[in-house]
């Protein structure tokens, strides 16, 4: 471990000598802008907005054939309300025309290339500009510094569960690691014997930020509480996966610190984070421009829409109005932290997290941990959808757990909120049910998605 201070100048001084001086001059830009007040983050957010317009309409043969053919001028585009006369662009667009959606200002083989595996299987292929990574960085770094007040410098612990990340890891991405006082580790395969020796590791390194999914960090508190080992971070950040209160609560006391919530995607990178204040998530506005949609229109403050993305930092791939696969709320409070950078919430998760019935009433994942935190020998649950009428519940339960009245009482809660139409199969598992990369999702619809469905309010 090298002492703070020291860690940070020399990873400062690292990153000029590799040509990455720019993460740092705009982490200066970004801590200031932060503060702007609402009108002048909206001016700034609006600039780069139609600076990035004029180059797709230059650049991009994607949108060159899309504008001329919906006889969209650029200069014709002054306000909201004529930018929501871009259509949105979905994944299968993407995946339609991936090559067309590349300025050619740029060369391909310039650019670098992330895939996300996606929801429908068939794998997204995304190209990022140096310029783009570099903001990117500066953002997740304002993002951290919202957490425990963390600083370059600090000790800082990822957990993280993408096999991917780790092969591609150079010596020098290792060296940058120890010179930042920053330990990385590999949830992929996460077993017992394996995370007792991580959090014995992380008990001895002090960490003031750990980031991490909330699924890892609940089974790092069963091992400290079995082991009886102690990690008492500044903050933690979750990520990736839907963090309800139930277990926001039970990590927050295992850690003794508090959790700040965090939204991204592969194709956008940060997207909002919560501050120490954890009232919401705010947004990056000067890395994104997101919007709330539902039927064509946006939805007013407190509402449910669908979250729409345009990555203002990137000119080699531009995505403008993106559908990321997510639903969101705008919120239009002002935080107490004094940031002015507007506030969201994620509150149904991924559209893909939802279960509905053939009636049109729905419930999400809070609604599920909710439920089953009344039923201590449940360990863990996972509802799966798979037909309009027929859901799966996967549950990790004690030993002495009384696996009827768990299943006649969730069953009847249930059929409470979306009445007796549901065909409700319990089927039990020895340990945590998580996907390939290490991930939980608490609820999985495995029917389309679509509006139509959700006629009635939440309850
Ligand atoms: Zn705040």
């Amino acid at each position: 471990m090298i002492p703070k201070k020291l860690s940070n100048v020399l990873f400062i001084k690292e990153q000029s000598l590799a040509g990455k001086k720019e993460i740092f001059t705009r982490l200066d830009y970004l801590n200031k802008t932060q503060y702007y007040d609402y009108e002048e983050l909206k001016k700034l957010q609006w600039e780069k907005l139609k600076k990035l317009l004029e180059h797709a309409y230059e650049t991009v043969p994607y949108y060159q054939k899309l504008f001329k053919k919906l006889k969209i001028k650029v200069s014709d585009i002054k306000t909201y309300e004529d930018f929501l006369k871009i259509p949105i662009l979905t994944k299968q667009d993407i995946l339609d025309h991936n090559d067309e959606l590349i300025s050619n200002k740029f060369d391909k083989s310039e650019l670098k290339k992330t895939s996300s595996s996606g929801s429908t299987g068939q794998p997204l292929t995304i190209y990022h500009t140096k310029e783009f990574k570099t903001w990117s960085k500066a953002h997740q770094l304002r993002n951290y510094n919202w957490c425990g007040d963390y600083e370059i410098g600090d000790n800082f612990v990822l957990l993280w569960g993408t096999e991917i990340y780790f092969k591609t890891k150079t010596l020098v991405d290792k060296f940058e690691n120890f010179l930042m006082n920053r330990k990385e580790f590999n949830t992929f395969t996460l077993n017992e014997k394996q995370l007792t020796k991580y959090c014995r590791t992380m008990s001895r390194f002090k960490p003031v930020l750990i980031s991490s999914y909330p699924s890892s960090l609940l089974f790092m508190a069963e091992i400290m509480k079995k082991y009886n080992i102690k990690i008492n971070p500044k903050a933690i950040q979750t990520t990736s996966e839907t963090l309800t209160q139930e277990d926001r609560k039970k990590i927050e006391k295992s850690f003794n610190c508090k959790v700040m919530d965090k939204y991204g995607s592969r194709e956008t990178n940060v997207i909002s984070c919560e501050c120490e204040e954890q009232n919401g998530m705010h947004i990056n506005v000067e890395n994104v421009f997101v919007e709330f949609i539902r039927d064509g229109k946006p939805v007013k403050p407190g509402e449910v829409g669908e979250v729409i993305v345009t990555n203002l930092n990137e000119y080699g791939m531009p995505l403008l109005r993106y559908s990321i696969g997510d639903l969101g709320t705008p919120l239009d409070h002002k935080c107490k932290c004094g940031r002015n950078l507007p506030l969201m919430k994620q509150l149904t998760g991924r559209k893909a997290d939802v279960i509905v019935n053939s009636n049109g009433d729905f419930i999400d994942s809070y609604f599920f941990s909710y439920l089953l935190q009344n039923f201590p020998d449940v360990k863990y649950f996972q509802i799966i959808q798979n037909t309009l009428d027929q859901i799966d519940i996967n549950l990790v339960v004690k030993k002495e757990a009384n696996k009827e009245f768990i299943e006649s009482e969730v069953k009847r809660k249930i059929e409470k909120f979306l009445g007796d139409s549901l065909d409700i199969k319990f089927n039990y598992y020895d340990k945590i049910i998580t996907e390939k990369n290490g991930k939980r999702r608490i609820v999985i619809s495995k029917i389309p998605f679509d509006w139509s469905n959700f006629v009635n309010k939440k309850k």
